[in-house]
């Protein structure tokens, strides 16, 4: 198993996971030609994907991806909340599914999607299991649950939100309610929020922690770093920080 972003913050995100004999992107937040312009970067081909997961409605998680699933007639998976925003566009091959507790199986990829709490209509995000390993995500969750952590424990990698530092984004140019916003229950997770949650899911276990959705305004990647760095200091050797205008490189599980 391994996966790679090729991009994450307030302007794009999109993620690819290959197990189990396939290879599938969770959210499309680039303009079509840009994604296809990053795929490439990693010898990835967007016919050679065998679906598109949504996580929410939320443009830098949507941006390209009706335009893209309709050139390559890509099976695009996501839930009856976040279709029925009306922002997806029109898609050719729609697959629905709730996220409490639903499974998703494409090839040996075995996809476990968890609901979050964030200001969409119905916003998860997913866990995938293949090729023995454990791979999960967590962006755009406002806080933590205990469903949160249990879904997220064991895990061989982990992509986590470290959206925002509170003192900058309390010093920063957002306005008063922005700010409310993204430092809310149903916005983005802080530094210090993500450290919590690292702390709680056996970061011993990781090979890979990314992370992700970095504010560009209100955080650092060095404050990133030093938050998880500090709550978890055995994941010193596998943490990288995504970043909003380049790719990863394949991170292997
Ligand atoms: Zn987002
Ligand atoms: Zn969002």
């Amino acid at each position: 198993m391994r996966f790679a972003s090729l991009g994450s913050g307030s302007r794009g995100n999109a993620t690819l996971v290959e197990a189990g004999g396939v290879r599938v992107l969770v959210d499309s937040g680039f303009p079509a030609r840009e994604l296809e312009r990053r795929l490439a970067l990693l010898g990835v081909a967007a016919d050679s994907l065998a679906a598109i997961l949504v996580t929410h409605e939320h443009a830098d998680h949507i941006r390209g991806l009706g335009a893209v699933a309709r050139r390559y007639r890509l099976p695009v998976w996501c839930t009856a909340g976040t279709y029925s925003r009306g922002r997806c566009g029109e898609l050719p091959r729609l697959h629905i599914f709730n996220s409490h507790g639903e499974r998703i199986g494409i090839g040996g990829l075995n996809i476990l999607p968890f609901p979050v709490p964030h200001d969409a209509r119905e916003p998860c995000q997913f866990r995938f299991d293949g090729d023995g390993k454990r791979f999960g995500m967590l962006t755009d969750s406002g806080c933590i649950t205990p469903h949160i952590v249990e879904t997220l424990r064991g895990c061989d990698g982990l992509l986590l939100e470290c959206n925002h530092d509170t003192g900058m984004l309390r010093e920063g140019p957002y306005p008063p309610r922005l700010q409310a916003r993204v430092g809310g229950q149903f916005g983005h997770l802080n530094n210090v929020q993500a450290a919590q949650l690292l702390e709680q899911v056996q970061p011993e276990r990781l090979r890979h922690l990314l992370a992700a959705h970095l504010s560009e305004k209100n955080n650092a990647p060095e404050l990133a770093r030093e938050a998880l760095l500090s709550a978890a200091p055995v994941v010193e050797g596998c943490l990288t920080v995504a970043s909003q205008d380049g790719i990863t490189p394949w991170l292997e599980l």
